[in-house]
């Protein structure tokens, strides 16, 4: 059975970073906008978290 690994974000997978298909790194402006880059840490307190 396959695990699925649920993130935050998916256009970066929580690393805050995306990678286009043409190569391009560039920050993750999802992230950005919901300001998750701010306080990269491993985990978010829980009232943080949007439903
Ligand atoms: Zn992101």
């Amino acid at each position: 059975m396959t695990e699925i690994i649920r993130y935050r974000c998916e256009d970066c997978k929580d690393t805050g970073i995306v990678k286009e298909r043409d190569g391009n790194i560039h920050t993750c402006w999802k992230c950005l906008q919901e300001g998750r880059l701010s306080q990269h840490s491993d985990k978010l307190p829980s009232h943080n978290i949007k439903i």
